[in-house]
């Protein structure tokens, strides 16, 4: 599933090419988007910007509407010229946006909603500003609150919820408890209003490394000793332990483990020896 940085890239990419250029084109497979469009052309308007929402990506129009989109495992967006031959087949294409420049092409995007303002401020299900990570509005003490709110739940699973931070995934998850030094298998009310405001930090300033002009395609959370390239593709070669199951800690060497968890049966990577539980007890894995 794309997490919060990459959305944030694909917004950018989309706002850089489309924004401030009138659209020539608007089709869709979507029967409410398509009769939208029918009453309220897109053509003529110009989109106003693209703004990422944790895993959400809202463009909005001229006319005041504003298309919301959520990519779920599978959607992606593209950008191509006039002419240029797609990378997946026509029949995935679910939205198209057209200028004079650029083609905007929403393949498999499974959720995909007309808003206006108000609609938009009414939906619940898409993060205010202040909780996603990436905002420059989001606010950490309450994020913090919003964490301690959840003490029976283990920290790894209270990452995930977007409605405690949206933008955070189930990579970031593994990650921003490694370099805390925190077990994700325990409880939120074991730790101490210190250790929740440091995941939540941690977990602001991953994502945030994750969306610099050079940081690539792909999620990178750990330096090694060159230099990150911004063309690492390998998740081995970029991530403390998520992805690493069997190989050695790049801190510690002992073998990292992995894990099934939480009620979504999500899996997640760390390490016993520098993430060990407040009790000392061990988390098979
Ligand atoms: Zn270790």
């Amino acid at each position: 599933m794309p997490e919060g940085d990459t959305i944030f890239r694909t917004a950018r990419a989309l706002g850089r090419a489309l924004a401030g250029k009138p659209i020539t084109g608007f089709r869709s497979t979507y029967p409410l988007l398509t009769r939208f469009n029918d009453d309220t052309p897109l053509a003529g308007q110009t989109v106003e910007g693209v703004e990422p929402r944790g895993k959400w990506l809202l463009i909005h129009f001229s006319g005041g509407a504003t298309l919301a989109t959520h990519m779920l495992m599978s959607g992606s967006w593209h950008i191509y010229r006039p002419g240029e031959r797609w990378q997946k087949p026509r029949s995935q294409m679910r939205i198209l946006i057209e200028t004079a420049e650029y083609l905007a092409v929403g393949f498999h995007v499974p959720v995909a909603h007309m808003h206006t303002a108000q609609s938009l401020a009414r939906d619940t299900k898409i993060p205010r500003p202040a909780i996603d990570v990436l905002s420059a509005e989001f606010d950490a003490q309450a994020a913090a609150r919003r964490v301690l709110a959840h003490g029976g739940e283990e920290i790894a699973d209270v990452l995930l919820h977007q409605e405690v931070l949206a933008g955070v995934g189930n990579e970031f998850k593994s990650e921003i408890c490694f370099v805390t030094g925190l077990n994700p298998f325990r409880l939120v009310s074991t730790m101490t209003p210190e250790q929740v405001a440091g995941a939540v930090a941690a977990a602001q300033k991953l994502v945030a490394a994750n969306v610099l002009e050079d940081s690539g395609e792909s999620t990178v959370t750990y330096g090694g000793r060159r230099r990150r390239t911004t063309h690492a593709t390998d998740p081995g070669a970029s991530l403390w332990v998520y992805g690493r199951a069997g190989e050695p800690c790049r801190r510690c060497g002992e073998p990292i483990r992995r894990r099934i968890q939480g009620p979504d049966a999500r899996v997640t990577f760390w390490c016993p020896g520098c993430q060990p539980m407040p009790d000392g007890s061990e988390i098979d894995g």
